[in-house]
């Protein structure tokens, strides 16, 4: 969402305004995203701090079972953006040399599009799983034991792993 802060930059610091979030981002692997939730701006010395908390969600591989999910999220967002051009004379102030922080551009325009891409980026878990109890694959002939199980023999098991699990289960009786 583009929001033009030339109103807001010209008022004390400290003031802030609020705006309801309702829109869909595209984010790199999750597609489409829709984002429900409220943001908030407020004046600071250098520009303008963004609060939001934005619920979503955005598809994930399960890391067992491979199959695709909805993955809902909730973001708690706080970043700043810095002011390029002056609100009252328009002339260049200087801006922070790390590439990445997010800047109002020339018109007094904030996108909030790229940070919240950002956090959604930094949500996504390593090893998602689409629920708790996923089966996942059977790892001889791949058959999604989510859907039932397959015709490989499990008896055949690693005598080793069969030991182990003996004897787990006798300390469980204890
Ligand atoms: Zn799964
Ligand atoms: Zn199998």
């Amino acid at each position: 969402m583009r929001i033009n802060v030339a109103e807001l930059l010209q008022r004390p610091v400290g003031s802030t305004t609020s705006y309801p979030l309702e829109e869909t981002i595209e984010v790199a692997d999750g597609g489409p995203s829709r984002l429900a939730g409220a943001l908030q701006l407020m004046r600071i010395g250098r520009g303008i701090l963004m609060r939001a908390g934005i619920d979503t969600s955005y598809k994930v591989v399960c890391s067992r079972c491979l199959e695709t999910f909805d993955y809902p999220v909730r973001l708690n967002i706080e970043e700043e953006f810095f002011q390029k051009a002056d609100v009252n004379t328009g002339g260049p102030l200087p801006v922070p040399s790390d590439n990445g922080a997010f800047l109002i551009d020339e018109n007094q325009e904030l996108d909030t599009d790229e940070a919240v891409r950002q956090h959604i980026v930094m949500s996504m878990p390593m090893h998602p799983i689409c629920r708790e109890d996923c089966p996942g694959l059977c790892p001889r002939c791949g058959q999604n034991l989510k859907e039932g199980l397959c015709a490989c023999d499990q008896r055949e098991e690693d005598p080793r792993w069969k030991r182990l699990r003996e004897w787990a289960s006798r300390n469980d009786k204890d």
